[in-house]
């Protein structure tokens, strides 16, 4: 287990435990990009399901993602949608370099651009739950 920096002023809705997202939210709390992997065809996918999208079979694995890829699309929320939302936000979908394009939330100081290479990174917001983000790798690694 990693410390993780924590915000306990979290007001928003927390995620849900569905059973397929599980391991993706255990993950988060142990530092971790976990993603659903297909053992027929080798890749990886999301959202987390019962059967590959690919080929539809159900022999099915987690592996641990290195968290790097690219903005893909991303949008500025304006309105408060949920209790507790501050806005703007900026919500990003990231292209892993592994395959998957995964949607969640912006950690950079300023605007995306699509295409800029980003890094994952998590967030403890309550006992228990912890969020991914995506943001600029840290500068010492570019
Ligand atoms: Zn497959």
């Amino acid at each position: 287990m990693i410390d993780l920096p924590i915000s306990i002023d979290w007001t928003r809705p927390k995620p849900i435990r569905y059973n397929e997202d599980i391991p993706h939210l255990d993950g988060a709390l142990a530092g971790e990009l976990r993603m659903p992997r297909c053992r027929t065809c080798g890749s990886e996918f999301w959202p987390a399901g019962p059967v590959c999208p690919r080929d539809f079979t159900a022999d099915l694995d987690w592996v641990t993602d290195p968290g790097t890829g690219v903005v893909n699309s991303w949008v500025q929320i304006h309105k408060p949608y949920f209790a507790g939302d501050e806005v703007p936000y900026v919500v990003i979908q990231v292209q892993l370099d592994t395959g998957p394009r995964l949607t969640t939330s912006w950690t950079g100081p300023q605007l995306p651009r699509i295409g800029e290479p980003v890094e994952v990174s998590f967030r403890q917001i309550a006992d228990g739950i912890a969020l991914t983000e995506f943001g600029p790798p840290p500068p010492d690694q570019s």
